[in-house]
């Protein structure tokens, strides 16, 4: 049996397949809006399907034109100025059918229940009445010399001779296209691919396929039904829709495009920047694993995962579907599992020239704030690369810190102690304050001694990433004998960041009057 035809791409092997062209049918604004809690305005309406538009959708299901004045009004203007195909839901009631077609759009959409338990228990009617309203729904529609797409709704629960009689009835009725929804997501995609195949056999119409969610086989299956040959299939931006939602947009385009090698005519380069507006519209967060539009669709932690990519995105990526293909972006993530080689590649993009220790600093300073659960953001590595690289360098440090302790709490006066090698002879100094702050500042001012007397001069603090676990970065500025010095660090314990600047701050004062040639403002290595 050969296994493996004649299909490779990038050192891909790829199984054949038939599909030479898909019409991408949205029905973000139909289904999606049926997603629990979401309501799009009018204006969010024309700015979804003017996108969807302009990307080159085939087909845009606007919305369901009965249901309200406004509804139809939308659906009204989004017929009105869309270039490709715009189409409206109907029920096969005249009046649905008439406002659908008083919207004027390209395509009416109707539908009926198929299978027994809802015929039965959702619309009380019976197989014999519903052949008939879906003999007279089409044929209405087709007498208007507008485009009809028939659905038997809950197609996957209905008895298959029943599902010939009623795609028959509706093709001799004048469908010009029949869609075969899982409207309760219960198909597998081998069953799908049966039952679209059978029905061609049956009825020669051309099909779409309508899938849901609900078992995270939305995409699985309308590809499924795509290969068994219908020729369009239903999706929605981010999967939007009843319950789990549809079959997702960009899983199904990107998947033609990059798996199948199908050109569906659409520009994917614009699918983060719609996912992104459709998730803030509809109030749907997207989760961060979500393919292709979420957080982390191009993200890299671990250090032999980050290192490969730098060298190659294909090692560790599909390959045939980059960030750049669906306007995303691929990013390094500092964390637990970072490695050398993203530490070093994130700060030299962002203008750094670390050397080897920097480097080794810095990434062992994000792995043990990853390591604590902490999310490292890129602010956070700018504010820790920019504290390790200004500080003195160890050699010429007058003041080594050795240990901070504070104490404080509602009913006692805080409290600090500090230790600390001052020109290589141990020493240790407690002072109290009015916070644990200005305790262990006062504490580290006193290190010095006789020899000195260091006053604070400045001081400030920014919380570099939001939550209560943000890096603090501490600036201090501190003067002595008319000579000031400043020093920033970066902590996530805010007591902890504000010693360290100050102990920084005193070692640049010392050098500077040591070495006066030498450059001590902590800015000067910023990028
Ligand atoms: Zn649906």
């Amino acid at each position: 049996m050969d296994l493996y035809p004649e299909s490779r791409r990038k050192g891909i092997v790829f199984w054949e397949h038939s599909v030479t062209d898909v019409s991408i049918f949205d029905t973000t604004l139909r289904d999606g809006e049926q997603s629990p809690g979401t309501s799009f305005s009018f204006d969010d309406k024309l700015r979804i399907a003017e996108t969807l538009d302009e990307m080159g959708v085939d087909v845009i299901e606007a919305g369901f034109p009965i249901n309200s004045d406004e509804e139809f009004e939308a659906v009204s203007e989004i017929a009105a100025t869309s270039e490709n195909t715009v189409c409206g839901l109907a029920r096969v009631h005249e009046q649905d059918l008439d406002a659908a077609l008083n919207a004027d759009v390209d395509l009416v959409h109707t539908f009926v229940s198929s299978s027994d338990i809802q015929i039965e228990k959702s619309m009380d009617s019976s197989r014999e009445e519903v052949l008939e309203m879906t003999a007279d729904a089409v044929s209405h529609v087709k007498d208007h010399g507008v485009d009809c797409m028939f659905s038997p709704m809950d197609a996957t629960r209905t008895d298959f001779e029943y599902l010939v009689d009623i795609v028959r009835t509706a093709e001799e009725a004048g469908a010009d296209i029949v869609n075969i929804p899982d409207t309760v997501g219960v198909i597998r995609p081998t069953a799908m691919h049966r039952l679209i195949s059978a029905l061609r056999e049956e009825v020669d119409v051309p099909y779409d396929v309508h899938t849901h969610d609900d078992f995270g086989l939305a995409a699985a299956n309308a590809l499924a039904g795509i290969e068994a040959g219908a020729v369009q299939c239903q999706v929605s931006v981010n999967g939007i829709g009843e319950r789990a939602g549809n079959a997702a947009l960009e899983e199904v385009v990107m998947s033609l495009e990059s798996i199948y090698n199908v050109d569906t005519g659409i520009d994917t380069t614009e699918i983060y920047d719609l996912s992104k507006t459709v998730e803030r519209l509809s109030g749907i967060p997207l989760p961060q694993n979500k393919p292709i539009v979420g957080d982390n669709a191009f993200s890299h932690e671990s250090g032999i995962h980050a290192a490969g990519v730098i060298e190659d995105s294909s090692t560790f990526e599909p390959g045939i579907m980059g960030p750049e293909d669906v306007g995303h972006q691929r990013r390094l993530v500092m964390g637990k599992h970072t490695g050398t080689h993203s530490v070093r590649e994130t700060l030299e993009e962002a203008g750094y020239e670390p050397d080897d220790d920097d480097v080794r600093e810095i990434t062992k300073r994000i792995k043990s704030m990853g390591g604590k659960g902490k999310t490292v953001s890129d602010a956070d590595v700018f504010a820790i690369a920019e504290s390790v690289m200004s500080s003195v360098p160890e050699a010429e440090k007058t003041v080594d810190l050795k240990e901070v302790n504070v104490s404080t709490g509602n009913e006692r006066t805080p409290m600090a102690s500090v230790r600390a090698e001052v020109q290589d002879e141990a020493r240790g100094e407690a002072d109290v304050g009015v916070g644990p702050v200005e305790a262990a500042m006062s504490a580290v001012s006193s290190l010095m001694g006789d020899q000195r007397e260091v006053e604070i001069t400045d001081f400030h603090i920014d919380a570099i990433s939001g939550g209560s676990d943000a890096v603090a970065n501490v600036y201090v500025g501190v003067e002595s004998d008319g000579v000031e010095a400043n020093a920033s660090a970066s902590s996530e314990d805010i007591t902890v960041a504000s010693v360290e600047a100050t102990v920084d701050a005193v070692n640049h004062l010392v050098r500077k009057e040591t070495r006066e040639e030498e450059p001590t403002d902590s800015t000067t290595r910023q990028p």
